[in-house]
């Protein structure tokens, strides 16, 4: 069977600085060659934000965020259908990011994240703030991609946010799977995509289905810094996977989703 695979989770780069490989200086690598690996591996589509660790680049961390979002539609413009780009939002900087929020919402951009908290300097105590920009996504209809750094804030966030999808992402070892099948048990709007750590798990992904369904799991790589053809083989090659779940991973969870 052929799958049409779209990739939920990459961090497509402009910059050397926003490339988030480890091995960079192996792999040839430019905003050209990103295309070029996921058509031969033939992933269609991906999506995501450009993330960048290189916070004293910049003034204020504000202006990452926007040097960053900046870049995800330039990229647009270079990538076409090829990139879903998603933005960031910042809950240090509340006005700002409502701002960004409508104004993407305008250029009919409608994925938040990845957010990585710890990328960009925020931490657990901003749910209050993180709150209220969530509820204005939420009119939009927006979708939040969300690292999984600590699973007490997902929950929190997951227990404030039923009228937003909110996609964590990497599975990761036991004891995290069994949080976020616990979290989506408990709310119908939490998601999980499969890039990083945990899909090399045997059985991973024939639990989170029998726990939660096929439906609510994305698949997703990571790439830069993580290899899309680990993760194609992850999903396509899984003795424990029916073909229809195969699907649904691959491509039609997300076109639902993000209403492709
Ligand atoms: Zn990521």
């Amino acid at each position: 069977m052929n799958f049409e695979i779209i990739d939920f989770h990459t961090h497509p780069f402009m910059l050397r600085e926003q490339n988030i490989c480890n091995h960079i200086d192996f792999c040839n690598m430019s905003p050209d060659s990103t295309l070029s690996v996921f058509r031969e591996l033939k992933i269609s589509t991906i999506c995501g934000s450009v993330v960048c660790f290189k916070n004293q680049m910049f003034p204020t961390l504000w202006e990452k965020v926007r040097c960053n979002n900046d870049t995800a539609m330039e990229l647009k413009q270079r990538y076409g259908d090829f990139y879903i780009p998603g933005f960031h939002i910042h809950p240090g900087y509340v006005e700002e990011s409502l701002a960004e929020i409508r104004s993407m919402h305008e250029k009919g951009v409608h994925l938040i994240g990845e957010l990585v908290p710890y990328i960009d300097g925020w931490t657990d105590d901003c749910l209050d703030n993180l709150s209220v920009l969530l509820k204005e996504a939420a009119k939009y209809n927006m979708v939040v991609s969300f690292h999984t750094g600590g699973h007490d804030f997902l929950d929190a966030m997951a227990e404030r946010h039923r009228d937003i999808a909110i996609v964590a992402a990497h599975p990761g070892e036991c004891d995290s799977v069994l949080r976020h099948i616990a979290r989506m048990k408990k709310y119908d709007n939490c998601y999980l995509d499969l890039s990083g750590t945990g899909l090399f798990r045997y059985g991973t992904l024939r639990r989170l289905i029998d726990e939660v369904g096929a439906d609510r799991i994305l698949f997703g790589s990571d790439y830069p810094t993580c290899n899309p053809a680990m993760f194609i083989g992850g999903v396509m090659l899984d003795p424990l996977i029916r073909d229809s779940e195969k699907e649904k991973i691959f491509s039609l969870n997300a076109k639902k989703l993000l209403s492709l």
